[in-house]
């Protein structure tokens, strides 16, 4: 005889255990199946710093979200507000003219409500002092929208979700791939599985709810949805999200939805492995990562600057410029910076597997740039560069400070500084993808929608697994938070059906 759950969730990933502490709120029974073994399980939310971005309108709304309160940093500390109309317009921004998208208004207008309701389920939150805040006239000033994480990032985030789900009886099964879902008639009533040794299962349910993630880790489904250079691309998280929920749900003439060809990417050290390594050590882990490009310029093979790298804050840049990145030639560049900014790298750049060049002047610097073969090319990028910069602003990192360049086809438009003062080091970078932006459509309940408009009876998606929330870039913090609005969604609406369907069983 084969298990029967209320509520299936499918991964362990922040958005599937949001899924199941909401389904598990409602009273049903909920088991969590996930392929990876427990060391791997919690997927891309375990990589992360635990960033979140939510709407606030000022520190009252964080103090209930915090770990500690009671930090004296609190007291000297301005997180501004970021309202939701900013947060709104910081996505539009990314539309390329679209409208907001029905899930995009969700992820802004549920977004303070579901922190809120992490923290009721004991996940708690620190500043992010070390990478979103300055320090200016004795405060600590934070800049672009981003101000917490979950305390000891996505390790702790995923630690304490899990706590959570077992602590109100809900299940996690490890190594337990799931490789089909079980229809009859046009009703989803639970999922074929495989464990670690091929052993094949089947789990009944109520209703199951997709949470394992998009396809950035199948190389075959990014080529073909993304284009011919993704293949190349380093894979920054697990190596476990390969589309199998889409190819699943696709199978039940699910619509395809949202930018397919649209992806989170960001500039990576070069000489990363092929996957995000969790075996790191924690205060190290990201460290691949290089997103300090706002502070000096990249140079592409070819010695020719390819972005305005101060644009706009980092936090609205890095998803996308890894994607620049990996479409130069030869998918790789260089990051060039002079001592006068060493001190404001982030730690990512003195981690002990961080690949640089040093050099005390600047042209024997270039001349230790791997793969370029135009020194002079590069040598008459960076003096272009350096004549154009404005020596009459001031550079503040914690604003747009609208130091910029003068007169170049490319500008950089702010926080643009001459390189002029030794030592100089360079940063070899390529594009490292994090995770996909097309998915499926859900409705309102969080039910995964047809090609011909309908739902799939049963079947439930969160996630990277939602399309429309993201298009051309993202601001800092979104993925998470978006996990937690539609996981919560997810949850409640998959409940609700096997509840309906257990009350039709019993009085049938
Ligand atoms: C290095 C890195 C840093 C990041 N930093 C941030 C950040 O600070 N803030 C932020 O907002 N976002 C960040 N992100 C993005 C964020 O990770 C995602 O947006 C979010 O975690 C996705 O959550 P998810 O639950 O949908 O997917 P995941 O957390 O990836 O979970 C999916 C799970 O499904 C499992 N799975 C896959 N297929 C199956 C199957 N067939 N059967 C069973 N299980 C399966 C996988 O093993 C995985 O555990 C980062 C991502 C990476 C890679």
């Amino acid at each position: 005889m084969s298990e029967y759950r209320d509520v299936v969730v499918v991964g362990s990933g922040s958005a599937a255990l949001c899924a199941a502490l909401a389904a598990l709120e409602k009273g049903v029974s909920v088991i969590v199946l996930e392929k990876a073994g427990e060391d791997l399980a919690g997927g891309n939310s375990k990589y992360t710093a635990g960033a979140m971005r939510f709407a606030y309108d000022g520190n009252a709304d964080l103090l209930p979200l915090l770990k500690n309160p009671d930090d004296p940093r609190l007291e000297v500390t301005e997180f501004g507000a970021y309202r939701a109309e900013t947060f709104e317009a910081d996505l539009l921004g990314f539309n390329d003219g679209r409208p907001l998208t029905v899930e995009q208004k969700a992820l802004v207008s549920q977004s303070y409500a579901t922190m809120r309701w992490l923290a009721d389920n004991d996940v708690t939150f620190e500043p992010i002092y070390s990478r979103q805040s300055f320090q200016k006239d004795g405060k600590h000033v934070f800049w672009g929208g981003l101000t917490l994480a979950a305390e000891d990032e996505g390790v702790g985030l995923v630690a304490a979700q899990t706590r959570a789900v077992l602590s109100k009886g809900g299940q996690i099964r490890y190594d337990c791939e799931v490789v089909e879902l079980i229809v009859e008639g046009e009703r989803v009533v639970g999922v074929r599985t495989r464990d670690a040794a091929g052993k094949p299962g089947e789990i009944r349910a109520g209703a199951v709810v997709l949470g394992c993630g998009g396809f950035e880790a199948n190389a075959a489904l990014r080529e073909r949805f993304i284009g011919a250079d993704w293949s190349k691309a380093k894979v920054r998280g697990t190596p476990n999200n390969t589309g199998r929920g889409l190819e699943m749900a696709f199978a039940l003439g699910a619509r395809q939805h949202g930018l397919y060809e649209g992806c989170h990417a960001t500039p990576m050290d070069l000489h990363m492995p092929e996957y995000g390594n969790l075996d790191i050590p924690h205060e190290e882990r990201k460290n691949y990562r290089k997103i300090c490009y706002f502070l000096g310029v990249m140079v592409n093979r070819d010695g020719m600057r390819f972005v305005d790298e101060g644009k706009d804050f980092r936090n609205y840049t890095y998803a996308q410029f890894g994607r620049a990145v990996l479409e130069q030639p030869g998918h790789f560049a260089w990051q060039i910076f002079d001592s006068k900014v060493d001190h404001l790298l982030y730690a990512e750049y003195r981690f002990h597997d961080a690949h640089f060049v040093e050099a005390e002047t600047l042209d024997a610097l270039i001349e230790k740039l791997d793969g370029i073969d135009d020194k002079d090319r590069v040598r008459a990028t960076l003096d272009a560069y350096n004549a154009a910069v404005d020596d009459d602003v001031a550079f503040d990192p914690t604003v747009k400070d609208g130091k910029g360049t003068h007169g170049l086809p490319l500008p950089k438009s702010n926080w643009a500084q001459k390189i002029d003062t030794g030592p100089f080091k360079a940063y070899p970078v390529t594009g490292g993808i994090t995770f996909t932006y097309g998915g499926l459509e859900v409705s309102a309940a969080g039910g995964v929608v047809r090609e011909d408009g309908g739902d799939i009876p049963g079947l439930f998606a969160c996630g990277e697994l939602v399309g429309g929330v993201f298009f051309n870039g993202y601001p800092g913090g979104s993925g998470l938070t978006s996990g937690a609005v539609f996981g919560r969604r997810a949850g409640y609406g998959a409940a609700a059906v096997a509840q309906d369907r257990s009350l039709a069983a019993q009085t049938a």
